[in-house]
């Protein structure tokens, strides 16, 4: 049993407390973002009533507390993921853009043609389209690692696609349509030995899962701060020093440069070097929170409790007649996604929307997944530290009332 207390977690979320169409609402789409405890929505608050100046820039007091405030998240990122320098952390948008950075000034300088990068089959969108852009552009090879029926990867099929041509490798640690948990380590490993470097998204694994980027020896982990609680507009890349340092800078502008003259600019050194212009500043400030939110619940015990619920709701939803659960891993996290036979997933979306449940139906923006099970989309509940057994009670309610009446 979990030694956390849900329902004190929940008191910390006021969205929880409010109504959709007269029901209370069940918010069971954290996979697409989280909700954001009071303690953020204080930081935003505080940031704009309190602090709001540029950073980096001003040697005013606004502008020195509002830098220290960055930093300081900067560095709570850097503990959080045990990387040895701060300025192996960069601030970015999110997810997506720190992949493009990755995919544009790696790949860019680095990736030539007939070089090889290896991506997942169950990879979201942003973890597909840069690689491919970059490929097309280079005249590299796009190479894809299978996935099984269970929505695992094969592994002797990746070992066989490792070849001295491989420069990249990019997977997913947890996916998005299935909750797949990946064999990370041995994906770096294998990766490693055979000379490429690794990038982990990790956006669907930093909220659930202990991520120590040393231990992992990986390349490259990029995360977006609305999944973990905290606000959208902000992510992070964590590169290695050596190799963020070899790279070219991504954008140009204020920031990341050293000196500019029309004849010649110098950039500046990491981790400003990647981060042109003004950036999200309040939520580079309040992910802080966001980070400070998960260390006093704990990830173990988060993990733990999640794992709890996801077994509960695997267990219960299996009652639905005619049910068929899309990613049946071993390993898998926080998701669950299924199809009933002779419905439709958006139809059960829009009928549990009815009783207040939000789940997300579609290809969640991983199309080759559902291409290869044969479906149009699926229903996705993913799960966070203040879901319920009850709220999960009441998702296997709806989706039978929605069966009851679309069959
Ligand atoms: N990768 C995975 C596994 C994701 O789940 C998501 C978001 N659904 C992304 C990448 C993209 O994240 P963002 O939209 O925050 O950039």
């Amino acid at each position: 049993m979990s030694n956390l207390d849900i329902q004190a977690i929940r008191a910390a979320f006021p969205i929880l407390k409010r109504e959709v169409n007269g029901k209370p609402l069940v918010y069971l789409d954290n996979g697409a973002t989280t909700q954001k405890p009071q303690v953020v929505i204080d930081a935003i608050l505080n940031y704009y009533t309190d602090m709001n100046s540029n950073v980096h820039r001003g040697v005013h007091y606004l502008s020195q507390i509002s830098t220290d405030a960055f930093e300081v998240t900067r560095r709570k990122v850097q503990e959080f993921i045990h990387a040895k320098h701060d300025y192996e952390i960069i601030i970015t948008k999110g997810t997506t853009d720190s992949i493009n950075l990755v995919s544009t000034c790696y790949g860019g300088a680095f990736i030539h043609e007939g070089d090889e990068v290896i991506i997942s089959a169950m990879e979201h969108h942003s973890n597909i389209v840069p690689w491919q852009m970059l490929c097309e552009a280079k005249g590299a090879k796009l190479q894809v690692i299978p996935m099984k029926e269970s929505g695992e990867l094969d592994m002797d099929a990746y070992r066989s696609l490792l070849n001295a041509n491989t420069k990249l490798v990019s997977v997913n640690y947890v996916s998005n349509a299935l909750g797949t948990i990946n064999p990370v380590k041995e994906i770096i490993d294998l990766a490693h030995a055979a000379g490429a470097v690794v990038l982990i998204d990790a956006a669907q694994a930093i909220q659930h899962i202990k991520i120590d980027v040393q231990e992992l020896d990986v390349d490259f982990l990029v995360f977006s701060g609305h999944k973990m609680y905290g606000p959208t507009g902000v992510g992070v890349l964590y590169g290695k020093e050596e190799l963020l340092n070899k790279m070219p800078p991504y954008q140009g502008g204020g920031d990341m440069i050293k000196d500019v003259t029309f004849e010649k600019t110098t950039y500046n050194e990491l981790p400003f070097k990647f981060e042109a212009g003004t950036p999200n500043i309040e939520a580079g400030i309040t992910l802080n929170a966001a980070i400070d939110f998960i260390n006093d619940l704990g990830i173990d015990n988060i993990k733990a409790y999640e794992d709890e619920l996801l077994a509960y709701a695997t267990e219960k939803l299996s009652e639905v007649e005619g049910i068929r659960f899309i990613g049946t891993a071993k390993e898998k996290s926080s998701v669950i996604s299924f199809v009933v036979d002779g419905t439709h997933p958006y139809d059960i979306g829009v009928i549990l929307d009815k009783l207040g449940i939000a789940v997300r139906t579609g290809h969640h923006c991983a199309q080759p997944v559902m291409d290869q099970f044969h479906i149009p989309g699926t229903v996705r509940a993913s799960l966070a530290v203040y879901n319920t057994k009850e709220e999960i009670d009441a998702l296997v309610a709806g989706v039978k009332r929605a069966v009851a009446m679309l069959v």
